[in-house]
């Protein structure tokens, strides 16, 4: 017997059922339950405990879609398996499934809960509720019918409510500009995400990655040795931004960049001009971990479906794992490889472009950071299958046998596999190479390229294998922090120098701030970079050292240090252990000159002065070598 509103007692509940219609609109009640729950909950782990949502600011209407793309699946599967049957849902095996899910996905919110142990809570929840549900059926449904208008309501006015005061902040910071100088130039910051120097045809590489880049860099200065000042977004990004070294900022895994340093942006800002940031890095180059501050304009997270699916706690867990960025045991088993919500350069393009051309005649400073050569790397067609054919298909039963193992993707990838890693990754930076050579044709097209200083470079390089670590972060060896670095502004910047000596992008800050002739130098840290086109060049760098740092785990005070002197880098690991390497004659890094023929009496000088260095917590104090440090 199927009813529909009757109160069931005991003996009846197995025949309290939900019509299809019933059960659409539970679905969504309870879609719209976990997403204001799972919102309560990570706005207390937010700003009760200071951690990052990784989430989109527009989380509070992209949550409950993202929740109705679990909760009507979920619908659906009941409905389908009951009408095989001939039959409606029985209520009381819908609220479990939806009190379940709901539940689940809360407990799952804080990272610290493991998925068996929400799992067997909500499991406990959801049969007593739904046993509860039941007994008092038409209480429930009448509860559902008149809830649902006001959670769409409640939500919808949050939402509108974020949207109004971001877009009502953006007109106020644009209103309260000042004039900007006259004929002051335009800035545009393009970082290529994880973009290894020794990857690029611009420097010598025999895979032809970068025709365009190699054609619009001879308008300028090319730097060969360009160095990071870490091997991972965030801190190298925030040295860029405020001229400041590691060591020196709050950036850290799970520490956003605070504001006790003044970015470039807000330079601009404060110069009059209109600034505007264009983010694929949704892991750290977003706006909560402190990057976008300064910019009137910044977009980030993507509004796509999977976005959408991104923003309930049961998705990201599923897709991206516990801690937020590896890659969950589901898709990978599935096949499923790419970045779910990634960016592409093209988009990336359109956006900055449209706001270029919304602009009312300021000067403007432009950040663009282009994901596209970050792991997992799948360049478009054909730049997929450039420089290798494409990879070999691996099976689901390979795959599941591989997490059994422990292994998963780098554990897994025999010689081959990681050749064909290589050869995607570099098909990728070929993708951003092509995507230059539009963007500048752009930009030309819009008479933008005239009195514009464009800077391109990296935040990091990217690793496979060549010293046993993958991707980036692990080490300081110059896999991981050499990086492309071109400087454009023509009339002012020489064409075609092409500039030996090491420079740290710890400097991009200064030499922005003065080329675009904005008032930088009292919160700006560095040098300029023009003393490298300036003069000779040859003792530009004279008794300067170049210093990366990174904390390779999540405890700060294990500490890597590298110190780049003349063509000596020095590596000091975590245990206090010295390498050295002649970086000119041996660019891979596999000879340790310490383990051949440097004194003891030596490393402990080098030691010490990096200590000096590293220890220096002034703006300006670094880079300084010691006078009495004579170099090997
Ligand atoms: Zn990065």
């Amino acid at each position: 017997v199927n009813r529909e509103t009757s109160e069931a007692s005991p003996s009846l509940e197995q025949d309290v059922r939900l019509s299809a219609p019933s059960l659409a609109l539970f679905s969504a009640w309870f879609a719209l339950l976990a997403a204001s729950l799972e919102l309560l909950a990570r706005g207390l782990q937010r700003y009760a405990f200071g951690d990052v949502m990784r989430l989109s600011r527009d989380v509070i209407w992209m949550a409950p879609l993202g929740q109705l793309m679990i909760f009507g699946p979920l619908a659906m599967v009941l409905l389908l398996v009951f009408a095989i049957r001939r039959t409606t849902v029985p209520m009381r095996l819908a609220i479990t499934v939806f009190v379940f899910t709901t539940f689940f996905g809360v407990f799952i919110t804080p990272k610290i809960v493991h998925p068996l142990a929400a799992a067997l809570l909500a499991a406990g929840i959801a049969i007593r509720a739904a046993r509860i549900a039941v007994q008092h059926d038409a209480r429930v449904r009448t509860m559902v019918r008149r809830t649902v208008p006001l959670l769409v309501t409640v939500l919808a006015v949050a939402a509108a409510v974020v949207a109004g005061s971001r877009y009502i902040g953006k007109r106020r910071a644009l209103a309260a500009l000042p004039p900007a100088a006259e004929a002051a130039p335009n800035v545009i910051l393009l970082i290529w995400d994880t973009v290894r120097a020794q990857s690029l045809g611009l420097y010598g590489y025999d895979r032809n990655t970068t025709p365009n880049l190699e054609r619009i860099a001879r308008q300028g200065v090319v730097f060969e040795q360009a160095i990071s000042p870490t091997s991972w977004t965030l801190p190298s990004h925030a040295s860029m931004f405020t001229g400041y070294l590691p060591h020196q900022l709050s950036a850290g895994w799970t520490t956003p960049l605070d504001d006790h340093r003044t970015t470039l942006a807000e330079v601009f800002r404060d110069a009059g001009y209109v600034t505007g940031g264009f983010s694929a890095n949704v892991l750290y180059a977003e706006w909560e971990h402190g990057l976008s501050r300064g910019f009137s304009h910044y977009e980030d997270y993507p509004i796509k479906p999977g976005q959408l699916f991104l923003s309930t706690s049961i998705g990201n867990r599923i897709v991206k794992g516990r801690h937020g960025w590896e890659y969950g045991i589901i898709p990978y088993i599935i096949g499923y490889r790419q970045f779910m919500g990634r960016r592409v350069g093209a988009s990336i393009d359109a956006e900055f472009l449209e706001w270029l051309d919304d602009r009312d005649g300021r000067p403007f400073f432009a950040f663009l950071n282009y994901f596209d050569a970050h792991l997992p790397y799948m360049p478009p067609a054909p730049f997929d299958t450039l420089f290798e054919p494409a990879r070999p298909r691996t099976t689901v039963l390979q795959r599941t046998r591989d997490v059994i193992a422990g292994r998963k993707f780098w554990g897994s990838l025999s010689k081959t596999d990681l050749a064909a890693e290589l050869a995607a990754y570099e098909g990728s930076i070929a993708y951003l190479d092509y995507r230059l050579g539009i963007l500048f044709e752009e930009l030309e097209r819009r008479g933008a390229l005239d009195n514009t200083v464009i800077i391109l470079t990296s935040d990091h390089g990217e690793e496979f294998l060549e010293h046993g670590d993958h991707e980036h972060g692990g080490n300081l060896y110059l896999t991981q922090t050499h990086v492309p670095l071109v400087v454009l502004y023509p009339g002012r910047v020489p064409a075609g120098r092409r500039v030996r000596e090491a420079v740290s992008l710890r400097d991009v800050a200064a030499t922005i701030a003065e080329l675009s002739g904005v008032r930088g130098g009292n919160v700006l840290p560095g040098r300029s970079l023009s003393r490298t086109w300036n003069g000779t060049g040859v003792e530009a760098n004279d008794g300067e050292a170049v210093l990366s740092e990174l904390v390779p785990g999540l405890s700060p005070d294990r500490r890597l240090r590298s110190m780049i002197v003349g063509r000596q880098h020095f590596i000091r690991n975590i245990d206090g252990r010295m390498e050295l390497y002649d970086y000119v004659a041996d660019p891979a890094e596999m000879r340790d000159l310490v383990e051949l023929d440097v004194s003891a009496d030596s490393l402990h000088r080098w030691g010490s002065a990096m200590n000096e260095l590293f220890n220096c917590k002034e703006p300006d104090c670094c880079c300084r070598l010691p006078g009495a440090l004579a170099l090997p």
